[in-house]
């Protein structure tokens, strides 16, 4: 990791003392202290010490035990997270996550990061994020609602559409999210739509919420390359993960005429040099919910299974990589390969999966670098439509729905753009997102006193 301004040094060694055993919040707490030395050189007023302190502490975080009984007829228990990180923008807002890895440092570096990302979007909406350690895998879907049944028997009363909106993330898509309204619903006995998104349309939801990651991401990264006087047209893409946000960013490259040769998932990824059949991915990984081996073999010809002892997909020479699947996927070693294989632009997907280190290959070969929390902001600025869908009881067209996600995620792109050209550092995305955020946030808390 780069260093940091020694005016700012004092607050990460005390977020570092506080949130002893925390990595992942060290770590994101890090790449926005480190683009600040810029911010407090010029404006010398943003270095209130107790305002960026308070940036880095969250306003709440709730811990609780979710017991609930599995098909045997056995109790199970799991815990639950919820950190309501910044609400100096609007009602805290962020996915739930149910992954085996969730842990309370998981969860504030993605509130935290999220804080910045809501600010990006320049919608009205704090940051917040929770989730379980709660393993869905294999889990029947009878199992599934009675745990998120629980859940929401405690979470409940810590929610409401002006106090804090969940969504999904991994691990928690539509049905998860049907099942926590519901509990939601029945225990307060309001209809209270805007409390959650990513709802399914019957009930409230918002028609591209579903795709808008993905679009959003490859929205941003085609304005990327427009600044640089290209474009996807006959590109080679890479696009790590399976689920939502990959399968919806492969789907807008193609219409953009790009061409996905690898997709992954925990066990490994396929290569395939005829391009990703989505039609095939999505049945694979959407309907049947199966491992992506299932994907080559289906497939044929020309598409290959690698298992993950056998490599990794950042091996695959391509002109964009897309990492979607999760935290710290992309290595200095794997950024150095892409590299080394040409890669031009590079558009994070999910939060954070490029290391420290790769970020720093990335930006010293001067490879287009967009960093999840500008690139990947179009789900929750779609998130943000469906609560204003909700609060005027309306239901947009997906056209109209899309056209609001295109222009936010050209808009969040030309902000980070401008912000490293005032700041010094022409064409640094990193820098130019996490000012950005920080200046949007810190603004709002400056006029709110201290509270
Ligand atoms: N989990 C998504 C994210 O990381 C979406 C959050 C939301 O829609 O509230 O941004």
């Amino acid at each position: 990791m780069n260093s940091i301004d020694e005016k700012l040094q004092p607050i990460l060694t005390d977020v570092i003392r506080r949130n002893a055993g925390e990595p992942e919040f060290h770590q994101a707490v890090h790449e926005v202290l480190e683009s600040l030395g810029r911010v407090v050189a010029k404006h010398p007023h943003y270095l209130d010490q107790a305002l960026i302190e308070r940036i880095c502490e969250p306003e709440r975080q709730i811990i609780f035990r979710i017991p609930w009984t599995d098909d045997a007829g056995q109790v199970q228990i799991n815990r639950g997270f919820r950190v309501q990180f910044n609400s100096a923008l609007g009602p805290y807002k962020g996915g739930m996550r149910f992954h085996p890895s969730v842990n309370v440092g998981i969860i504030k570096f993605l509130g935290f990061e999220q804080t910045f990302k809501n600010a990006l979007t320049g919608m009205p909406i704090g940051g917040g994020k929770g989730g379980s350690d709660f393993d869905p895998k294999g889990r029947s879907d009878a199992e599934i609602m009675r745990f998120c049944q629980s859940l929401m028997t405690e979470l409940h009363r810590h929610l409401g559409e002006q106090t804090d909106v969940p969504a999904g993330d991994i691990g928690v898509g539509g049905r998860e999210i049907g099942y926590m309204f519901g509990q939601y619903k029945r225990l307060n006995n309001r209809f209270e739509a805007g409390v959650f998104t990513g709802k399914a349309l019957v009930y409230g939801g918002s028609r591209a919420r579903t795709e808008a990651t993905g679009y959003g991401n490859t929205y941003f990264v085609e304005s990327m390359l427009k600044t640089n006087g290209t474009d996807f047209d006959g590109k080679t893409v890479v696009v790590s993960g399976s689920g939502n946000v990959a399968i919806y960013s492969i789907e807008k490259v193609q219409s953009f005429g790009g061409k996905v040769i690898a997709c992954s998932d925990s066990s490994g990824y396929v290569l395939d040099e005829n391009g990703i059949d989505l039609a095939l991915l999505k049945d694979v990984k959407i309907q049947r919910r199966e491992r992506i081996s299932e994907y080559a073999r289906r497939r044929g010809q020309g598409a290959h299974f690698i298992a993950c002892d056998k490599g990794t997909i950042w091996d695959v020479p391509c002109d964009v990589a897309m990492p979607s699947a999760t935290q710290n996927e992309l290595s200095g070693k794997d950024a150095r390969m892409l590299v080394k294989n040409g890669v031009i632009a590079v558009g994070e997907g999910a939060n954070m999966p490029s290391t420290p280190d790769a970020v720093k290959v990335f930006r010293t070969a001067g490879v287009l670098f967009a960093p999840g929390k500008a690139a990947n902001a179009g789900g929750v600025a779609t998130s943000a439509l469906e609560m204003q869908q909700n609060a005027s009881r309306d239901s947009w067209s997906f056209e109209q729905t899309e056209t609001r996600l295109a222009s936010i995620m050209r808009g969040i792109h030309d902000t980070c753009y401008q912000t490293a050209d005032d700041y010094g550092a022409p064409g640094d995305y990193v820098l130019g997102a996490n000012i950005a955020g920080f200046v949007r946030v810190a603004e709002s808390m400056r006029m709110l006193g201290v509270i």
